[in-house]
């Protein structure tokens, strides 16, 4: 699953599974651009750092990817200063949880906003780039909350829900220009995103894997490897659930 010469970016990559991610396909050969907000500058150090000690060419974008213009802009930018763009990867991702009685309005335009409005937005200004390269591959991270649901979390659910919707439609769209487009659905995986969560729920969501442990951000880096390959060329449309078997 060599990835040399391809441009891939991902947003939201300063730290996490979108960190796991820039590093397992710079391993692989990529040249990576990545986003990132809010994050402190000691991460985003490290994570650019990291890579380059690989080899590849590597470029850190301060951008909010709800921010249609921004991420126009990024684009633009990543295939002038990288020559293409071959993989896009939808990673950024935020929770605002309360049940539904408790939700403030905000909370649900906020999360819709950067978890799904994002994707929107980075294929809507790169496809342009793809239907004239012939090639690319989207790969947009869900969740398995997408596919069942989860009390307390019904914005989070709604905009990862929508991305599986999103995603399927433009593989239907875009499969006749070689163009691919697939949904990672992770579980639980040990991230700050879930770090907050009690020990006592870490303890049943685990015991409730079939696999017995929670995901490693590499788990789903490795997925996202075999989606950004020409190993995956014959698959799109897909949702690849990367859930150690929870949600079976
Ligand atoms: P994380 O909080 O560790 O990292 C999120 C990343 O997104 C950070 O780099 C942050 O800077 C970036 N980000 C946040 N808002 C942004 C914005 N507006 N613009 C650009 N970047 C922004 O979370 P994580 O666990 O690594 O999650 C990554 C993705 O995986 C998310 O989409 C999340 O919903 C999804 N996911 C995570 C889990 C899990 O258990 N951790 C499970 C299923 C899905």
């Amino acid at each position: 699953m060599n990835l040399q010469g391809k441009t891939i970016l991902i947003t939201g990559a300063s730290r996490g599974i979108g960190r796991a991610i820039a590093l397992k396909l710079a391993q692989a050969g990529g040249n990576i651009a990545f986003t990132y907000l809010g994050s402190n500058q000691v991460e985003i150090e490290e994570t650019e750092n990291t890579l380059l000690k690989l080899g590849t060419k590597v470029k850190g974008f301060y951008s909010d990817a709800s921010d249609f213009s921004s991420t126009e802009q990024v684009i633009n930018d990543v295939i002038q200063t990288f020559g293409s763009l071959d993989v896009l990867i939808n990673n950024a991702g935020i929770t605002r949880d309360n049940l539904l009685l408790r939700m403030r309005e905000t909370d649900w335009d906020t999360v819709l906003n950067v978890n799904l409005k994002s994707a929107f937005n980075t294929v809507k200004a790169s496809i342009k780039t793809f239907l004239k390269q012939r090639s690319g591959s989207i790969i947009n991270i869900s969740s398995v909350v997408g596919i069942r649901g989860n009390a307390g979390q019904a914005n989070y659910a709604a905009s990862k829900a929508g991305m599986i919707g999103f995603t399927k439609s433009i593989a239907l769209e875009l499969g006749s220009r070689n163009i691919r487009a697939n949904v990672i659905a992770p579980g639980f995986i040990a991230t700050d995103m879930t770090d907050h969560l009690t020990e006592a729920l870490q303890e049943t969501w685990e015991k409730t894997i079939p696999l017995n442990r929670v995901g490693l951000p590499e788990d789903v880096a490795n997925c996202a490897l075999f989606l950004a390959s020409d190993a995956s060329s014959y698959i799109t449309g897909q949702v690849i659930q990367v859930d150690g078997g929870l949600l079976t």
